[in-house]
């Protein structure tokens, strides 16, 4: 059974694409066929996978606005089991074209549909916004991934994040659910990381991650390589967390199954 799972926070710089990127990564190393899908135009989960985004034929915009067949435009990263659909800055308009589509909610899902079979997982990177792409993302899926960053103001923006969520459920996709809470940027030295980690525990209820991703100079350098953190720097603090996560993602969600 494959799973589709939206990373999103509208919040920007709480860690979506970091966890995007070295989840997916750290799934594909542990053997699962893991697809990554950009639907942020700033496309730094491509670019943090090494896609060169000056030299694609296609991206997701073709497949969302002209209706191009996914599999022309997913590409095989240089990492284990992982595939990407990419996304060029050509999607900020994206927003805009699709306010004139029908069904312009769910242009996503049913592209997804076309492929949903070759994968275990489906990560979707979003933008740090509430719009139309965010929107096709959560329509998409089955389950809302939400990294929190451990910093001021952490909790700030999830109520308003919650009742997005609840609206897509009534209007769009009544099975969506939150699949965990990543807690990341962590420090264990301050007293306000292990605050914010008490209280996203609190609010969220059962479903944040034991693994707490750590504030890691490594995790900021790697996109600059175009490398998910387990190849540029396997020994690194944030390599192990990373693993470490996607070993639990896995645990919870093939649990039962
Ligand atoms: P978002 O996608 O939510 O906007 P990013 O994942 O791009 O957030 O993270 C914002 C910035 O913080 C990036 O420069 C990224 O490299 C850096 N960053 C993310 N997570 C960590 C971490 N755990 N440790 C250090 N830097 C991080
Ligand atoms: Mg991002």
């Amino acid at each position: 059974m494959s799973r589709t799972i939206a990373i999103f926070n509208q919040k920007g710089g709480v860690g979506k694409t970091t966890t995007n990127v070295n989840l997916s990564a750290g799934l594909g190393k542990l053997g699962k066929k893991v697809l990554v899908i950009d639907i942020d135009p700033q496309g730094n989960s491509s670019s943090g996978l090494g896609i060169n985004k000056n030299h694609l034929e296609y991206s997701i915009y073709d497949v969302l606005i002209n209706d191009l067949d996914s599999h022309k435009a997913i590409i095989k990263t240089d990492f284990d089991n992982l595939h990407i659909l990419p996304a060029t800055v050509e999607l900020a308009g994206a927003e805009i074209e699709l306010t004139s589509k029908n069904q312009r909610e769910v242009k996503l899902k049913k592209k997804i549909e076309e492929v949903k079979e070759d994968y275990d997982y489906i990560f979707i990177d979003c933008p740090p916004s509430l719009g139309l792409l965010s929107i096709n993302a959560l329509a998409a899926s089955d389950s809302v991934l939400i990294p929190i960053q451990c910093e001021y103001y952490a909790l700030e923006g999830v109520s308003q994040l919650m009742n997005t969520i609840q609206l897509v459920k009534r209007g769009l996709n009544p099975n969506l659910e939150i699949e965990g809470v990543v807690l990341s940027m962590f420090d264990g030295r301050n007293n306000l990381s292990i605050q914010v980690v008490d209280e996203a525990k609190k609010y969220f209820r059962g479903k944040v991650y034991t693994t707490l991703i750590p504030r890691n100079v490594r995790l900021a350098e790697a996109p600059s390589y175009g490398l998910p953190i387990m190849e540029y720097d396997l020994k690194s603090r944030g390599a192990e967390a990373y693993l470490d996560l996607a070993q639990e993602f896995i645990d919870y969600t093939e649990e039962g199954e």
